[in-house]
C-alpha cells in the first residue's frame, strides 16, 4: 500500500516512511491510495490481537509481513487487563458499551499507541536509526505515549507537562515509569507553554536533526489504522456483519470517529456515526450548519476533548470531496487564515447521511453519569458518558440495529467527576493499585527553550555513554 497526502503536494510513500513522517511535508495528512476490502467472514473467529494484525496487514504490505504484524499485535495487547481486550458490555436493550479502557494507561489511546511504539521500533531497527520522541501533554496522551515507547531500543522519549496542572493520577502514570529511555519534564508554566516549547524544538532545525526528533501525535496514519480494528471487532462480535451497526463516539480531534468511518469505507456495514462533544462543540456545530468555525477552548470535565481544531477532519474532507486535494487545500487555507470554512449544500447533505452529532455541557455529562449508574450500576467516566448520551439519542431514532457507545476512559481515571455525580469512588484496577506508592522521576525546568534543549541534549549524551 502507498500513502498519499490530502493536499496533493507530497510524494506517495510506503507504510514505514508514512509512519515515521507523521504529517506530510505539504502540510496534509496521509491516507492509503485505496481502501482495502475487509473479509468479515475470515475475521469472525480471530482473537483481538490477530484480528488487529489482519486489519493492518493490507495497510502494511509489502513492508511488514503478516507474521511480524501478528507478533507485534500479540505483544502490544498482552498487558491489557481484560481477556477480551475490548469487551462489549450490554447496557440496555439494543445498546452496548465497547470498553476501550483496559490498556496500561486506562484510555483508548493505548490501542493505537501500543502498536505504534512497536512499529517504530521494528522499522527503526531495520534501518539502524534511533529517534527522540518529544511531546507535550495536558494529561492523557503523555502517559499513553510513554507506556508505548518505554523500553523500546531505538527510542528515547521526553514528555513535557505543566507543573502542578495535571491530576496526580495522570502525573504518576508518567513519572513512575522506571524505564531508562523515559524522561519526564515538568515545565514551570501552562500546557500552552509546553506545546510552544515542543513546537520551537521542532522548528530549531539544527537541534531537530542532531537528535532525530519525532512525534507520535494523533495525525499519524498508523494510529487510525490500529483503531479501525475495534470497530470491526465489535461488529463481528455482535453478529451484526449482515444487518449493520451504529457507533457513538466521543471525539474532539475526529481521530477515533474517522477510524470508524474508515472501517465503513472498507466494507463494515455502519449505518450511522454519532459524534459526542463537550462544550467545545466545533464538530457538533459543523454537523448542524455545514460551517467549521473555531472558537476559544473551555476547560470541561472531559479534558481530552477540550480542543477547537479537529485535525483529523481533513481526512474526511478529502474523501467527502472525492479525493480532490485542491478542494481540501482551499478549505484548509481558509481555516488557517479566517478560522472558518464551510462545505456547500450538496456535500453537507452527504455528511448528514453518515454523521449525527450531539454536544453535552458539564451539567448534562454529570447527569448522564448519575442516571446510567442508577439505571444499570455502571460507572462511566465523563468522556464515555458523552458517548452513551450520543448513543441513546441514536437508539431513540430507532432503526433497530445494535448501537455501540465507545467508552474511551476508565472511570478511575476521572474519579473526581465520577464521585461528584454518583457518590461512588471508582477504584483503580489491581495492576495500578500501588501507583501512589511508586517512586517518581521527573526534572523541573523553566519554560525557556535553551534550558529545555540543554537538558535534553545532556540527557541524551548520558544515555549514549551508557548504551
Ligand atoms: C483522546 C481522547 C478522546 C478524544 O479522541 P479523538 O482523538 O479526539 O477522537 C476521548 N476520550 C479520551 C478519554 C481520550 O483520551
Amino acid at each position: 500500500m502507498r500513502y498519499i497526502s490530502t493536499r496533493g503536494g507530497a510524494q506517495a510513500l510506503a507504510f514505514d516512511d508514512t509512519v515515521l513522517a507523521g504529517l506530510a511535508p505539504d502540510g496534509g495528512l496521509y491516507l492509503p491510495a485505496t481502501w482495502p476490502v475487509l473479509d468479515l467472514g475470515a475475521l469472525t473467529s480471530l482473537d483481538y490481537a490477530h484480528l488487529t494484525a489482519a486489519v493492518l496487514a493490507p495497510f502494511a504490505q509489502p513492508v511488514i509481513d503478516a507474521a511480524t504484524l501478528e507478533a507485534i499485535c500479540t505483544d502490544a495487547y498482552r498487558g491489557f487487563g481484560h481477556p477480551d481486550i475490548a469487551p462489549l458490555r450490554p447496557l440496555k436493550p439494543g445498546l452496548w458499551l465497547l470498553e476501550l479502557f483496559h490498556g496500561p494507561t486506562l484510555a483508548f489511546k493505548d490501542f493505537a499507541l501500543q502498536v505504534l511504539g512497536r512499529l517504530f521500533d521494528h522499522v527503526l531497527a531495520r534501518s539502524g536509526q534511533r529517534i527522540t520522541i518529544v511531546g507535550a501533554t495536558s494529561g492523557d496522551t503523555g502517559s499513553a505515549a510513554i507506556e508505548a515507547c518505554r523500553d523500546r531500543d531505538a527510542i528515547e522519549i521526553f514528555i513535557l507537562h505543566p507543573e502542578g496542572r495535571v491530576s496526580e493520577v495522570q502525573r504518576r502514570q508518567m513519572t513512575t515509569v522506571a524505564s531508562a529511555n523515559v524522561h519526564n519534564i515538568a515545565i514551570e508554566g501552562t500546557f500552552d507553554d509546553c506545546q510552544a516549547l515542543v513546537k520551537a524544538m521542532f522548528n530549531d532545525k539544527a537541534f531537530r536533526d542532531r537528535h532525530a526528533l519525532s512525534a507520535v501525535n494523533s495525525i499519524n496514519w498508523a494510529r487510525i489504522a490500529a483503531q479501525i480494528a475495534y470497530y470491526v471487532w465489535a461488529t463481528v462480535r455482535l453478529g451484526a456483519a449482515a444487518d449493520g451497526v451504529v457507533f457513538a463516539v466521543p471525539t474532539g480531534n475526529f481521530g477515533n470517529v474517522f477510524a470508524a468511518w474508515a472501517a465503513g469505507a472498507m466494507g463494515l456495514p455502519i449505518r450511522r456515526l454519532v459524534i459526542g462533544s463537550n462544550r467545545n462543540d466545533i464538530l457538533t456545530r459543523f454537523f448542524a450548519t455545514g460551517e467549521m468555525k473555531t472558537g476559544s477552548v473551555f476547560p470541561t470535565l472531559s479534558p481530552s476533548m477540550d480542543i477547537q481544531v479537529s485535525s483529523n477532519f481533513e481526512r474526511y474532507l478529502f474523501e467527502l470531496y472525492d479525493r480532490d486535494p485542491q478542494a481540501v487545500r482551499a478549505m484548509m487555507t481558509e481555516f488557517a487564515t479566517a478560522g472558518c470554512f464551510h462545505v456547500d449544500a450538496a456535500h453537507f447533505e452527504r455528511c448528514r447521511q453518515t454523521f449525527a452529532a450531539l454536544s453535552l455541557d458539564d451539567a448534562a455529562t454529570t447527569e448522564t453519569i448519575a442516571r446510567v449508574y442508577r439505571e444499570s450500576g455502571v460507572l462511566l467516566d465523563p468522556h464515555s458518558a458523552i458517548g452513551v448520551a450520543a448513543a441513546e439519542a441514536a437508539c431513540a431514532d430507532g432503526n433497530g440495529v445494535p448501537v455501540v457507545a465507545v467508552a474511551t476512559a476508565h472511570p478511575a481515571k476521572f474519579a473526581e467527576a465520577v464521585r461528584a455525580a454518583t457518590g461512588v469512588t471508582p477504584e483503580l484496577p489491581a495492576r495500578l493499585a500501588d501507583l501512589f506508592a511508586r517512586e517518581e522521576r521527573c526534572a523541573t525546568l523553566p519554560a525557556e527553550l535553551p534550558a529545555v534543549e540543554r537538558h535534553i541534549a545532556a540527557t541524551l549524551a548520558g544515555r549514549g555513554a551508557a548504551a
